[in-house]
């Protein structure tokens, strides 16, 4: 192996292992029947989401539901799951705010500040189920835009390799219809409204800007 071939597997390893500590939905663990918080990576996402808008939504928003969540567990019979076994396995407030700490830690963990650019096996599955990435973000966008209500706009792989976008509403996951979720915009107001006030479709087409691709591709 010549010096920079070693450098750049060196460089992968560091990559995979940071990729895989961004990726913490998969196998998020309680604690003693308690989920911990996920940190938010960054304070805020410059010209697409204001450190206001993080504040209020890492800070306030998820905050609540992980308190909430963390009341509800004890003596569910759903303590030791993992977070996304407890969303597929929970009714009611506790569906609800399991959910949302589900679906928080995975948009929240999707955005930073490198690998902007679609390449390798994402840009061609996107190419293969949707002819091209301007018909893949046009699909997702509309679909984000026209959800009535509040609820997510999902990217996931079904069971046959094929990836799908579906509309979630209030504290939805694809988790629960058998998917695999690989990226989601978030449209209850409370993601957008300091920034964008009403301008829904305005927030979504922004939010591409942010998306670390490497991130989306390690949840496949
Ligand atoms: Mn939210």
């Amino acid at each position: 192996m010549t010096v920079s071939a070693l450098s750049v597997s060196c460089l992968n390893v560091l990559r995979n292992k940071n990729l895989k500590n961004r990726n913490r939905m998969k196998d998020m663990m309680p604690k003693n029947g308690q989920f911990e918080m996920m940190q938010l990576p960054y304070a805020e996402l410059p010209g697409v989401i204001s450190a206001n808008t993080q504040s209020f939504h890492h800070g306030k928003h998820l905050k609540a539901y992980v308190d909430n969540m963390n009341k509800m567990l004890p003596g569910s019979g759903l303590e030791d799951l993992p977070l996304a076994e407890v969303v597929k396995k929970s009714q009611g407030g506790l569906f609800n705010n399991a959910g949302q700490v589900l679906n928080h830690t995975m948009y929240f963990e999707q955005f930073g500040f490198a690998n902007h650019e679609l390449d390798g096996k994402m840009l061609e599955l996107l190419e293969r189920d949707f002819g091209s990435t301007e018909a893949f973000k046009k699909e997702f966008e509309q679909k984000g835009a026209t959800l009535f209500g509040s609820g997510w706009v999902w990217l996931s792989m079904a069971a046959d390799g094929k990836l799908v976008i579906t509309q979630e509403a209030n504290a939805g996951n694809p988790v629960t219809s058998g998917l695999k979720p690989l990226l989601t915009f978030d449209v209850w107001e409370h993601a957008y409204y300091l920034d964008y006030q009403n301008r829904r479709a305005d927030y979504l087409a922004a939010l591409w800007q942010a998306v670390d691709w490497q991130v989306v591709a390690a949840r496949i």
